[in-house]
């Protein structure tokens, strides 16, 4: 069996997405072929030259340049991205005391990467996710499912990227839930959900992250 070496970043500058009670969710998630590197180090990220794809959970996407440019040559070059909740968020930054400062305008090169962004969201709920591409590795034989999370409303342009699933909430807008894109020769999938640990635990989220993993990691 194949294994992939994933770098999971996350952090604990929110008393939300606290990266020391949601990473190992995560990494149960992400399935035994995965060697998950758990860290909030961010310089980790100036070289990535040791692993197959990076899983992102950071809510405040500030990265110093060297972080930057290793992060995004990675993929370009062939590496994988898995954006993860809150890595759609590109418009809060840490004040520094377990608060949001907020800016005007997402950051541009996460923007380009992801090929959408994060705008708000309501109470955490149930609601069903639709899948509406079915012909993709990581969603083919995935049925519709219901799920307990934070819905996202997201804005994204549609025509720089291929939606493998919607939300199918009573009282929002059928957002993006999965996504795909290429990135130069590297390959990036957006998933939204992942607030919760149920959402974490729930068995059709762990089948498309475990084959999101796989697929992004392919390139
Ligand atoms: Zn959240």
């Amino acid at each position: 069996m194949t294994r992939y070496d994933a770098l999971v970043i996350g952090e604990n500058s929110f008393p939300f997405h606290a990266f020391d009670e949601m990473g190992q969710h995560i990494a149960t998630a992400l399935g035994s072929d995965v060697d998950a590197t758990l860290t909030t180090e961010r310089e980790t990220l100036a070289d990535l030259s040791s692993y197959d794809c990076v899983v992102d959970y950071l809510t405040d996407s500030t990265l110093t340049d060297a972080e930057r440019d290793g992060l995004f040559s990675f993929v370009r070059n062939g590496g994988g991205y898995l954006g993860l909740h809150c890595a759609a968020d590109l418009t809060s930054m840490s004040d520094g005391s377990g608060g949001i400062e907020p800016r005007e305008e997402p950051f541009p090169a996460f923007r380009e990467l992801l090929g959408g962004h994060f705008i708000g969201h309501p109470e955490q709920s149930a609601f069903g996710v639709e899948i509406v591409d079915d012909e993709h590795p990581i969603t083919d034989g995935v049925g519709n499912f219901d799920v307990y999370d934070e819905p996202y409303r997201l804005t994204c342009d549609e025509r720089e990227l291929r939606v493998l699933a919607r939300m199918n909430h009573p009282e929002l807008e059928s957002y993006p839930v999965v996504w795909v894109r290429e990135y130069g020769s590297g390959r990036v999938c957006y998933v939204s959900l992942g607030h919760t640990v149920e959402s974490l635990e729930n068995d059709t989220v762990q089948q498309l992250l475990k084959r999101a993993v796989r697929w992004i990691s392919a390139a």
